[in-house]
């Protein structure tokens, strides 16, 4: 159990106010006790209260809007932290209670901060399962931890390993990270694996899914499972379904004791308020309705690129896809590059990754673009 649950972090407006174990029913499993324990024993910077109804004179900020200033708030002021509207909304999005989510610069901000919090330097792992998203990789490099590596077995569709990542999980791995579907390989990965995996590895490792693009795979998330599966945490990003990669909004979900760990580590301003504001439109119910139809627009032409790319003599395989890309192996992938490139378009050059030296991964564009990238290659 920690012994850091009333730190001040845990007392920003009572809005994340810590339920009692009781209260939670079964959770509360010391989740925080993986946790550095220098992160544990930190006292996070005392951002400047969020009290609107008063006149900010406590956080040095200019008094005056610029005429340039097209926001609603202000740009003048230092956003709210963790803004209430906005994780209340998300919350409402991924269908999942407040007090689980914290919003991020992006899901790579909150792979960056979970591998901060829970890693440490010369000591402690992370799992990954290649080929999979580098940045879990790099998010370890930046801190010193190491990584176990487990591939995904390619004979399989690239399932996800089971037995071999419960076995490479020794004492040192405490974030295990499973991206579905995954990048760059398109496929999902077993939920009732996932949950098994999770739920072996109980109060000993975080189980990270990254969810970056299950809205194209019309598959339910492994969110649901999370107030029975406690060490599981969700990254969620506005990112690729939601036209937002721009604004930078990404989305852990995980348990309460763990948000309350993270936000001590967390910037203080984490989201600016162009973002914040951005994405309270984006949430509106017309936006939203706008953004479903146009996955599955992207679905629909997904499939239709990926027979089309198929049959051109110069595709040696396209890999099936719950994503919104294609990864594609030519019989000269040089070529392919170069004449994409010749056409105006780029592609993702995967010839550096030794399980695809002959691959490219696509991005599913517009019905006119992905014609016009099938004549560049026909
Ligand atoms: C694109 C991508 C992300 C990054 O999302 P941001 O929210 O834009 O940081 C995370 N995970 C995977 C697997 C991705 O492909």
């Amino acid at each position: 159990m920690s012994t850091q649950r009333n730190s001040a972090a845990d007392s920003d407006q009572g809005f994340l106010a810590t339920p009692s174990p009781g209260e939670r029913g079964g959770t509360g499993r010391g989740l925080a006790s993986l946790a550095r324990p220098e992160i544990r024993a930190l006292r996070p910077y005392p951002h400047a209260t969020w009290e609107p109804e008063l006149t900010r004179l406590h956080a040095n900020e200019s008094p005056w809007r610029s005429t340039a200033d097209t926001s609603g708030a202000g740009l003048n002021r230092y956003p709210e932290p963790q803004p209430r509207t906005l994780i209340e909304r998300v919350a409402a999005l991924y269908q999942v209670p407040a007090d689980t989510v914290l919003v991020t610069r992006g899901s790579d901000d909150a792979i960056d901060l979970l591998v901060r919090v829970f890693c440490r330097a010369g000591q402690d792992a992370i799992l990954i399962c290649p080929p999979t998203f580098g940045m879990y990789a790099v998010a370890a490099g930046i801190q010193g931890a190491h990584v176990v590596e487990v591939p995904l077995r390619a004979a399989e569709g690239f399932a996800v390993d089971e037995a071999a990542v419960l076995r490479a999980c020794g004492p040192e791995v405490k974030l295990v990270f499973l991206c579905s579907p995954n990048n760059p390989t398109g496929n999902l990965l077993s939920s009732d694996a996932i949950l098994r995996i999770a739920e072996e590895l109980g109060g000993r490792a975080l189980v990270v899914v990254d969810e970056a693009y299950i809205e194209f795979a019309t598959r339910e998330s492994v969110a649901a499972h999370r107030s029975r599966v406690t060490n599981l945490c969700i990254l969620r990003t506005l990112s690729k379904a939601f036209s937002l990669a721009g604004a930078r909004c990404g989305t852990l979900i995980a348990d309460p004791e763990v948000i309350c760990l993270i936000r001590k580590v967390t910037h203080p301003y984490a989201l600016a308020q162009p973002t914040v504001e951005a994405v309270m439109r984006l949430l509106e119910p017309a936006a939203l309705a706008e953004a479903r139809e146009r996955c599955a627009l992207i679905r629909d032409e997904r499939e239709r690129l990926m027979f089309a790319l198929g049959a051109l003599p110069t595709v040696k395989r396209v890999w099936p896809s719950r994503t919104n890309f294609l990864l594609t192996a030519f019989t000269d992938a040089s070529a392919a590059l170069e004449r994409a490139r010749r056409s105006g378009f780029l592609v993702r050059d995967l010839r550096g990754d030794p399980a695809f030296p002959d691959s490219v991964r696509i991005t599913v564009g517009t019905p006119e673009v992905n014609d016009r990238l099938l004549e560049a290659w026909s």
